[in-house]
Protein backbone atom coordinates (compact mmCIF):
# COMPACT_ATOMS: atom_id res chain seq x y z
CA UNK A 1 0.00 0.00 0.00
CA UNK A 2 3.14 2.22 0.92
CA UNK A 3 4.25 2.67 -2.79
CA UNK A 4 0.69 3.17 -4.58
CA UNK A 5 -0.91 5.82 -2.10
CA UNK A 6 0.18 8.65 -4.27
CA UNK A 7 1.62 9.40 -7.69
CA UNK A 8 3.47 11.17 -9.75
CA UNK A 9 0.30 13.39 -11.28
CA UNK A 10 0.28 14.48 -14.93
CA UNK A 11 0.20 17.67 -15.44
CA UNK A 12 -3.57 18.52 -16.28
CA UNK A 13 -3.28 20.79 -18.91
CA UNK A 14 -0.65 18.95 -21.08
CA UNK A 15 -0.49 19.29 -24.45
CA UNK A 16 2.21 17.54 -26.70
CA UNK A 17 1.57 20.67 -29.46
CA UNK A 18 2.51 22.79 -26.45
CA UNK A 19 5.86 21.33 -25.81
CA UNK A 20 8.08 23.11 -28.31
CA UNK A 21 9.05 19.71 -29.73
CA UNK A 22 8.30 19.09 -33.86
CA UNK A 23 7.92 15.91 -35.91
CA UNK A 24 8.11 13.46 -32.81
CA UNK A 25 4.56 12.76 -32.13
CA UNK A 26 4.47 8.99 -32.71
CA UNK A 27 7.74 8.58 -30.84
CA UNK A 28 6.59 10.03 -27.95
CA UNK A 29 3.10 9.00 -27.75
CA UNK A 30 4.43 5.57 -27.32
CA UNK A 31 6.86 6.56 -24.76
CA UNK A 32 4.19 7.57 -23.51
CA UNK A 33 1.82 4.36 -23.29
CA UNK A 34 5.01 2.45 -23.10
CA UNK A 35 6.39 3.95 -20.17
CA UNK A 36 3.91 6.57 -18.51
CA UNK A 37 0.57 5.19 -18.87
CA UNK A 38 0.92 3.38 -15.75
CA UNK A 39 1.39 6.79 -13.85
CA UNK A 40 -1.90 7.99 -14.46
CA UNK A 41 -4.13 4.72 -13.75
CA UNK A 42 -5.75 5.13 -10.54
CA UNK A 43 -3.65 3.95 -7.50
CA UNK A 44 -6.09 0.85 -6.63
CA UNK A 45 -5.52 -0.25 -10.58
CA UNK A 46 -1.74 -0.19 -9.99
CA UNK A 47 -1.75 -2.45 -6.87
CA UNK A 48 -4.41 -4.40 -8.10
CA UNK A 49 -2.55 -5.23 -11.31
CA UNK A 50 0.80 -5.33 -9.48
CA UNK A 51 2.04 -2.87 -11.91
CA UNK A 52 5.62 -1.85 -11.55
CA UNK A 53 6.35 1.43 -13.29
CA UNK A 54 8.91 1.16 -15.55
CA UNK A 55 12.00 2.38 -13.72
CA UNK A 56 14.36 3.34 -16.73
CA UNK A 57 14.22 4.69 -20.34
CA UNK A 58 16.90 4.82 -23.39
CA UNK A 59 16.42 7.72 -26.23
CA UNK A 60 19.18 7.04 -29.01
CA UNK A 61 19.93 8.34 -32.44
CA UNK A 62 21.98 10.73 -34.05
CA UNK A 63 23.00 14.25 -32.47
CA UNK A 64 20.62 17.30 -32.34
CA UNK A 65 17.44 15.37 -32.99
CA UNK A 66 16.02 16.25 -29.83
CA UNK A 67 16.47 13.75 -27.15
CA UNK A 68 17.50 16.43 -24.32
CA UNK A 69 14.61 18.39 -24.84
CA UNK A 70 12.04 15.44 -24.53
CA UNK A 71 13.34 14.01 -22.00
CA UNK A 72 13.29 17.44 -20.23
CA UNK A 73 9.87 17.61 -21.45
CA UNK A 74 8.56 14.10 -20.32
CA UNK A 75 9.48 15.29 -16.45
CA UNK A 76 7.54 18.49 -17.00
CA UNK A 77 4.81 16.56 -18.29
CA UNK A 78 5.27 14.11 -15.27
CA UNK A 79 5.07 17.00 -12.78
CA UNK A 80 8.79 15.81 -11.96
CA UNK A 81 11.01 18.22 -9.93
CA UNK A 82 14.04 19.68 -12.31
CA UNK A 83 15.56 16.76 -13.41
CA UNK A 84 19.59 15.70 -13.06
CA UNK A 85 21.48 15.95 -15.70
CA UNK A 86 24.58 14.15 -16.04
CA UNK A 87 27.13 14.36 -18.66
CA UNK A 88 28.72 10.47 -19.02
CA UNK A 89 31.82 11.69 -20.06
CA UNK A 90 31.84 14.34 -17.12
CA UNK A 91 31.29 11.51 -14.40
CA UNK A 92 34.42 9.26 -15.84
CA UNK A 93 37.29 12.49 -16.54
CA UNK A 94 36.21 14.86 -13.52
CA UNK A 95 36.16 12.11 -10.71
CA UNK A 96 38.44 9.55 -11.84
CA UNK A 97 38.43 7.02 -8.49
CA UNK A 98 35.26 8.38 -7.41
CA UNK A 99 32.46 7.92 -10.42
CA UNK A 100 30.92 5.23 -7.99
CA UNK A 101 30.17 7.59 -5.25
CA UNK A 102 28.75 9.95 -7.79
CA UNK A 103 26.66 7.09 -8.77
CA UNK A 104 25.62 6.57 -5.79
CA UNK A 105 25.14 10.52 -4.69
CA UNK A 106 22.68 10.95 -7.67
CA UNK A 107 20.30 8.66 -6.11
CA UNK A 108 20.35 9.63 -2.39
CA UNK A 109 18.56 12.72 -2.45
CA UNK A 110 15.46 10.68 -4.27
CA UNK A 111 16.15 7.51 -1.66
CA UNK A 112 15.67 9.63 1.39
CA UNK A 113 12.50 11.35 0.28
CA UNK A 114 11.15 8.29 -0.57
CA UNK A 115 11.56 6.78 2.34
CA UNK A 116 10.82 9.80 4.36
CA UNK A 117 7.26 10.16 2.76
CA UNK A 118 6.94 6.76 1.09
CA UNK A 119 5.47 7.71 -1.95
CA UNK A 120 6.00 8.12 -5.45
CA UNK A 121 4.10 11.54 -5.51
CA UNK A 122 6.89 13.20 -6.57
CA UNK A 123 9.43 12.04 -9.28
CA UNK A 124 12.98 12.30 -9.70
CA UNK A 125 14.70 11.88 -12.59
CA UNK A 126 17.92 11.73 -13.71
CA UNK A 127 19.08 11.78 -17.10
CA UNK A 128 22.78 10.88 -18.70
CA UNK A 129 23.79 12.23 -21.77
CA UNK A 130 26.52 10.10 -23.97
CA UNK A 131 25.53 7.15 -21.37
CA UNK A 132 28.07 4.87 -24.00
CA UNK A 133 30.60 6.89 -22.27
CA UNK A 134 30.18 5.30 -18.96
CA UNK A 135 28.40 2.17 -19.64
CA UNK A 136 29.83 0.42 -22.40
CA UNK A 137 29.96 -3.58 -22.35
CA UNK A 138 32.16 -4.05 -19.71
CA UNK A 139 35.43 -5.98 -20.13
CA UNK A 140 35.53 -4.34 -23.40
CA UNK A 141 39.10 -3.83 -24.41
CA UNK A 142 39.20 -0.36 -25.35
CA UNK A 143 38.72 0.32 -21.79
CA UNK A 144 41.75 0.04 -19.99
CA UNK A 145 41.20 1.77 -16.79
CA UNK A 146 38.23 -0.90 -16.13
CA UNK A 147 36.42 2.32 -14.54
CA UNK A 148 33.78 2.56 -16.85
CA UNK A 149 32.95 -1.50 -15.44
CA UNK A 150 32.43 -0.35 -11.73
CA UNK A 151 30.59 2.48 -12.76
CA UNK A 152 28.42 -0.18 -14.81
CA UNK A 153 28.02 -2.05 -11.79
CA UNK A 154 27.45 0.48 -9.64
CA UNK A 155 24.62 2.01 -11.92
CA UNK A 156 23.29 -1.52 -12.27
CA UNK A 157 23.03 -2.38 -8.36
CA UNK A 158 21.31 1.54 -8.24
CA UNK A 159 18.78 0.42 -10.88
CA UNK A 160 17.78 -3.20 -9.37
CA UNK A 161 17.93 -1.46 -5.96
CA UNK A 162 15.30 0.95 -6.72
CA UNK A 163 12.65 -1.95 -7.00
CA UNK A 164 10.12 -0.40 -4.22
CA UNK A 165 11.19 3.15 -5.44
CA UNK A 166 8.54 4.22 -7.28
CA UNK A 167 10.26 7.94 -7.49
CA UNK A 168 12.54 7.26 -9.83
CA UNK A 169 12.80 7.51 -13.13
CA UNK A 170 16.29 7.11 -15.20
CA UNK A 171 16.45 8.37 -18.95
CA UNK A 172 19.70 7.71 -20.45
CA UNK A 173 20.50 9.11 -24.08
CA UNK A 174 23.26 7.77 -26.61
CA UNK A 175 24.19 8.12 -30.32
CA UNK A 176 25.58 4.66 -30.11
CA UNK A 177 22.94 2.21 -29.11
CA UNK A 178 24.84 -0.37 -29.87
CA UNK A 179 27.80 0.44 -27.52
CA UNK A 180 25.86 0.13 -24.44
CA UNK A 181 26.16 -3.24 -21.94
CA UNK A 182 23.64 -5.08 -22.65
CA UNK A 183 22.96 -5.96 -18.81
CA UNK A 184 21.58 -2.07 -18.62
CA UNK A 185 18.80 -2.57 -20.70
CA UNK A 186 17.21 -5.57 -20.06
CA UNK A 187 13.83 -5.18 -18.43
CA UNK A 188 13.82 -3.46 -14.42
CA UNK A 189 16.24 -1.58 -15.60
CA UNK A 190 16.40 1.14 -19.16
CA UNK A 191 13.44 -1.02 -20.61
CA UNK A 192 12.23 1.20 -22.86
CA UNK A 193 14.21 1.73 -26.14
CA UNK A 194 12.93 4.32 -28.61
CA UNK A 195 15.24 5.83 -31.49
CA UNK A 196 14.76 9.42 -32.07
CA UNK A 197 15.88 10.15 -35.54
CA UNK A 198 16.24 12.47 -38.21
CA UNK A 199 13.21 14.45 -39.02
CA UNK A 200 11.01 14.12 -42.18
CA UNK A 201 10.02 16.56 -44.25
CA UNK A 202 6.68 17.35 -42.00
CA UNK A 203 8.86 17.27 -39.17
CA UNK A 204 11.27 19.88 -40.38
CA UNK A 205 8.23 21.97 -41.31
CA UNK A 206 6.71 21.46 -37.47
CA UNK A 207 10.51 22.39 -36.22
CA UNK A 208 10.98 25.33 -38.84
CA UNK A 209 7.44 26.75 -37.40
CA UNK A 210 8.56 26.25 -34.13
CA UNK A 211 11.69 28.01 -34.24
CA UNK A 212 10.46 31.16 -36.67
CA UNK A 213 7.60 31.19 -33.87
CA UNK A 214 9.24 34.84 -32.51
CA UNK A 215 9.65 36.06 -35.54
CA UNK A 216 5.90 35.37 -37.21
CA UNK A 217 4.62 36.84 -33.72
CA UNK A 218 6.95 40.00 -34.31
CA UNK A 219 6.61 40.32 -37.84
CA UNK A 220 9.66 40.16 -38.34
CA UNK A 221 9.44 37.21 -41.50
CA UNK A 222 9.34 38.13 -44.85
CA UNK A 223 6.31 37.56 -46.45
CA UNK A 224 8.35 35.74 -49.26
CA UNK A 225 9.81 32.79 -46.55
CA UNK A 226 8.12 29.48 -47.22
CA UNK A 227 8.36 27.53 -44.62
CA UNK A 228 7.68 24.74 -46.65
CA UNK A 229 9.94 25.14 -49.39
CA UNK A 230 12.30 25.19 -46.73
CA UNK A 231 11.61 22.27 -45.41
CA UNK A 232 12.26 20.73 -48.46
CA UNK A 233 15.47 22.37 -48.81
CA UNK A 234 16.71 20.67 -45.15
CA UNK A 235 16.91 17.14 -46.01
CA UNK A 236 18.82 15.44 -43.43
CA UNK A 237 18.91 18.19 -41.29
CA UNK A 238 18.72 17.51 -37.40
CA UNK A 239 16.29 19.93 -35.25
CA UNK A 240 19.45 21.28 -33.69
CA UNK A 241 20.63 22.21 -37.49
CA UNK A 242 16.89 23.69 -38.38
CA UNK A 243 17.26 26.06 -35.51
CA UNK A 244 20.96 26.85 -36.48
CA UNK A 245 19.72 27.57 -39.77
CA UNK A 246 17.10 29.94 -37.93
CA UNK A 247 19.36 32.29 -35.95
CA UNK A 248 22.28 32.06 -38.67
CA UNK A 249 19.34 33.63 -41.20
CA UNK A 250 18.50 36.34 -38.51
CA UNK A 251 21.89 37.27 -38.09
CA UNK A 252 22.34 37.92 -42.01
CA UNK A 253 19.30 39.92 -41.54
CA UNK A 254 20.55 41.86 -38.87
CA UNK A 255 23.76 42.63 -40.37
CA UNK A 256 22.45 43.71 -43.72
CA UNK A 257 20.19 46.62 -41.58
CA UNK A 258 22.83 47.47 -39.16
CA UNK A 259 25.72 50.23 -40.00
CA UNK A 260 28.56 49.73 -38.38
CA UNK A 261 29.14 52.75 -36.21
CA UNK A 262 25.91 54.73 -36.70
CA UNK A 263 24.15 53.47 -33.76
CA UNK A 264 21.23 55.83 -33.68
CA UNK A 265 20.79 54.30 -37.51
CA UNK A 266 20.94 50.87 -36.20
CA UNK A 267 18.17 51.44 -34.19
CA UNK A 268 16.27 52.53 -36.83
CA UNK A 269 17.11 50.06 -39.22
CA UNK A 270 16.23 47.71 -37.25
CA UNK A 271 13.19 48.28 -36.32
CA UNK A 272 12.21 47.40 -40.30
CA UNK A 273 13.89 44.69 -40.44
CA UNK A 274 13.01 41.73 -42.11
CA UNK A 275 14.15 38.36 -42.36
CA UNK A 276 13.62 37.53 -45.94
CA UNK A 277 13.99 34.12 -48.15
CA UNK A 278 17.34 35.40 -49.13
CA UNK A 279 18.58 35.52 -46.03
CA UNK A 280 17.38 31.80 -45.31
CA UNK A 281 18.98 30.88 -48.42
CA UNK A 282 22.42 32.64 -47.74
CA UNK A 283 22.31 30.62 -44.05
CA UNK A 284 21.58 27.34 -45.99
CA UNK A 285 24.79 28.50 -48.19
P1 LIG B 1 22.86 15.26 -28.56
O1 LIG B 1 22.75 13.82 -28.95
O2 LIG B 1 23.89 15.99 -29.34
O3 LIG B 1 22.92 15.49 -27.08
P2 LIG B 1 20.03 15.83 -28.60
O4 LIG B 1 19.35 14.83 -29.44
O5 LIG B 1 19.93 15.70 -27.13
O6 LIG B 1 21.52 15.98 -29.07
P3 LIG B 1 18.87 18.41 -28.18
O7 LIG B 1 19.92 18.87 -27.23
O8 LIG B 1 17.57 18.04 -27.61
O9 LIG B 1 19.45 17.23 -29.06
O10 LIG B 1 18.65 19.50 -29.32
C1 LIG B 1 19.40 20.68 -29.38
C2 LIG B 1 18.50 21.83 -29.76
O11 LIG B 1 18.04 21.64 -31.10
C3 LIG B 1 17.24 21.93 -28.93
O12 LIG B 1 17.43 22.69 -27.80
C4 LIG B 1 16.27 22.56 -29.90
O13 LIG B 1 16.46 23.95 -29.97
C5 LIG B 1 16.68 22.00 -31.24
N1 LIG B 1 15.91 20.78 -31.59
C6 LIG B 1 16.39 19.54 -31.77
N2 LIG B 1 15.42 18.68 -32.11
C7 LIG B 1 14.28 19.38 -32.11
C8 LIG B 1 12.92 19.05 -32.37
N3 LIG B 1 12.54 17.81 -32.69
N4 LIG B 1 12.00 20.05 -32.29
C9 LIG B 1 12.36 21.30 -31.97
N5 LIG B 1 13.62 21.68 -31.73
C10 LIG B 1 14.58 20.74 -31.79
Amino acid sequence: ARASSARAIIQPDFKFEDMGIGGLDSEFGAIFRRAFASRIFPPGLVEKLGIQHVKGLLLYGPPGTGKTLMARQIGKMLNAREPVIVNGPEILNKFVGQSEENIRKLFSEAEKEYKARGDESSLHIIIFDELDAICRQRGAKSDSTGVGDSVVNQLLAKLDGVDQLNNILVIGMTNRKELIDEALLRPGRLEVHMEIGLPDEQGRLQILKIHTGKMRTNNVMGHDVDLDELATLTKNFSGAEINGLVRSASSFAFNRHVKVGTMAGVSNDVENMKVLRDDFLHALD
